[in-house]
């Protein structure tokens, strides 16, 4: 049982990186990839204990980038966490959230909600990294918003007072990264871009050509309906087949540790190049 997608509080993720490998093994995943959002922080206290219960675990990470104006994620599996270039990327990603964060912090400053920054920070831990998720976190503490969700909708969602624009790289420099330090670049849960059928062809082809060699055929416990239109994909582009839970918290049926349909017998696993 694989699963290449998932989250710990090294990003936005609820469980230490150490709870989410010995969930995994009691969700009997035997190999395990941690690809916590534009940091590789939790990966050696997540290595440590992979390795006292008996998983594998394969480096990974989740770069935030953008295509053609829109974010996307790119999956990196499999690669040399110590890679210089790797590193310094991983150093001017953490820089970019800062930056941005501390701009979302401003635009609430001036909307009357104070110490949002701090708040978030706080709620991101330390060693986390801090996104707008920590700041739905803080809004609902504050009792400025009901849930989460409304915090999204009212001050950080695309166009909302707190939204900041954030200059990630274009897919192919992250890819880059990605293959310098030896590793698979895949696309993230390509469903789940609301974009045309016309728009994601044209993101999977062009994600291929930069460099790009598999895509999440399986992400999280989808319909047979979705498997199968990102398995014609994989074989549309000639790309290696993924699969992960995109886990982030227990609670969550649809996004557990190790709860997805299997790969379709005629993809090849990008696991084959592990
Ligand atoms: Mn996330
Ligand atoms: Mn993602
Ligand atoms: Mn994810």
């Amino acid at each position: 049982m694989y699963d290449l997608h998932c989250h710990s509080t090294c990003s936005d993720g609820q469980l230490s990186p150490a709870d989410l490998v010995r969930r995994a093994r009691e969700r009997h995943v035997e190999v395990l990839a941690l690809t916590d959002h534009d940091t590789l922080n939790g990966l050696p206290d997540a290595a440590a204990t992979a390795a006292e219960v008996g998983i594998r675990l394969i480096p990974g990470i989740e770069f935030s980038c953008r295509w053609e104006g829109r974010g996307v994620h790119v999956v990196g599996l499999n690669f040399d966490p110590e890679h210089p270039q790797l590193l310094q990327a991983v150093a001017q990603q953490e820089q970019t959230r800062w930056e941005r964060a501390q701009l979302i912090g401003e635009k609430l400053a001036k909307l009357g909600i104070e110490g949002a920054f701090e708040g978030a920070c706080r709620l991101a831990g330390e060693g986390g990294m801090v996104g707008r998720p920590h700041f739905a976190q803080y809004l609902v503490e504050q009792g400025r918003v009901a849930d989460i969700d409304g915090a999204f909708k009212r001050y950080l969602g695309t166009g909302k007072p707190g939204d900041v624009k954030q200059s990630w790289p274009v897919m192919e420099e992250a890819i880059g990264w990605i293959r310098a330090a030896g590793g698979l670049a895949v696309l993230a849960h390509p469903d789940k871009y609301k974009v045309t059928r016309t728009r994601l062809r044209a993101m999977v082809e062009e994600f291929r050509d930069v460099g790009g060699e598999g895509i999440e055929v399986v992400s999280g416990n989808q319909n047979t309906n979705v498997t199968r239109d990102m398995q014609q994909l994989a074989t549309r582009y000639g790309l290696l087949a993924s699969c992960g839970s995109d886990f982030h918290f227990p609670g969550q049926s649809w996004q557990d540790l190790g709860v997805m349909p299997p790969l379709p017998e005629n993809c090849t696993p990008v696991w084959e190049r592990f």
